[in-house]
């Protein structure tokens, strides 16, 4: 398993040290806008616990984490207004996955057609 950074980004993000565009915020998750929007709809959500990716996060949080963050990323998603219409979430995960960020975030994709899928 890789070892969480806490200089990463996001990390930084969650002590107040950088300022994020905030959506929501709760026990278990912080989610703001992407500096770099895909879509109409480009929200990040970022657990507050300390892990890498889905791999870790999926391994490793508790019950109450993940079922608090899955929870959170449809109730953000609601209030976005874009659930009827349908959305995308990517979970970009280590090298293979494009994975950027070293603490895990998903993203929520939507505001209008996302386009096909993202492999060849
Ligand atoms: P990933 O490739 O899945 O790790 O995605 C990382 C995402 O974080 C990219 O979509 C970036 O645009 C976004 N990002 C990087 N820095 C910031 C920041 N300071 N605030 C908001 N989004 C960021």
């Amino acid at each position: 398993m890789i070892a969480y950074d806490r200089d990463n980004i996001f990390a930084r993000i969650l002590r107040g040290e950088i300022p994020c565009d905030k959506v929501h915020e709760d026990d278990f998750v912080l989610a703001f806008n992407d500096i770099n929007p895909r879509c109409p709809v480009h929200v990040l959500v970022i657990p507050k616990g300390e892990y890498v990716s889905h791999d870790d996060f999926s391994a490793n949080a508790s019950d109450a984490e993940i079922a608090g963050f899955t929870r959170a990323v449809g109730r953000i998603a609601r209030a976005a207004g874009i659930a009827e219409g349908g959305y995308r979430l990517i979970a970009n995960t280590n090298a293979n996955g494009g994975q950027e960020v070293p603490h895990y975030h998903v993203h929520i994709l939507g505001g209008g057609p996302v386009g096909p899928m993202v492999c060849r």
